[in-house]
């Protein structure tokens, strides 16, 4: 098989990434890592089922710079995440996430840097022409251009410059993908 045919899409994955905090579920300004008051958004479980059905890998890549300026810690973030995949019957084949605050160090595994997305890309064999990504940020969506993807900005709070796509509720995801 040549180099060319095996970078063929057709042996490719396709597949949506999200963003975690104000996409999947309700956002705070102080940071969200109590499991009890972790809440996804009520379209969320019709949303990725639709997606899956649509054989769309799903993968979070989310900045989690609470860790690194020990607000919470890991076990803290898991709990979230474990009740984020019980409630999607597991949805999502992986969780990323960069635990660096910048003013401690720069990493490029947080967004907007591409890192995470490459490091998904590689493991999942995706094919980006087919990807999408979704945020509530430009700062989500700017590395996902970068690598030749489509976005999609949830506006929840902010304007955008790099979302192809923009809506108001997960649900509208149906119209778009
Ligand atoms: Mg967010």
């Amino acid at each position: 098989m040549s180099t060319l045919q095996f970078k063929s899409s057709r042996f490719m994955n396709k597949a949506v990434f999200f963003d975690r905090d104000g996409v999947l579920n309700y956002d705070s300004p102080n940071y969200v890592y109590d499991v009890e008051s972790y809440e996804i958004y009520p379209d969320l479980p019709e949303t990725v089922a639709y997606l899956k059905k649509k054989n769309y890998l799903l993968i979070v890549i989310t900045n989690q710079a609470g860790l690194s300026r020990g607000i919470y810690n890991r076990d803290q973030m898991n709990a979230c995440h474990k009740k984020l995949q019980e409630s999607c019957e597991n949805a999502f084949s992986k969780i990323y996430y960069s635990p660096y605050h910048p003013d401690q160090s720069k990493s490029l595994s947080r967004k907007p840097g591409t890192l995470l997305f490459e490091k998904a890309i590689a493991k999942f064999n995706i094919d980006v022409t087919s990807s999408w990504m979704i945020g509530d940020r430009d700062r989500d969506l700017i590395p996902a251009k970068k690598l030749g993807m489509k976005t999609v900005g949830v506006k929840r709070h902010n304007d955008f410059e790099f979302a192809d796509f923009q809506i108001n509720s997960l649900h509208e995801l149906k119209q778009i993908i």
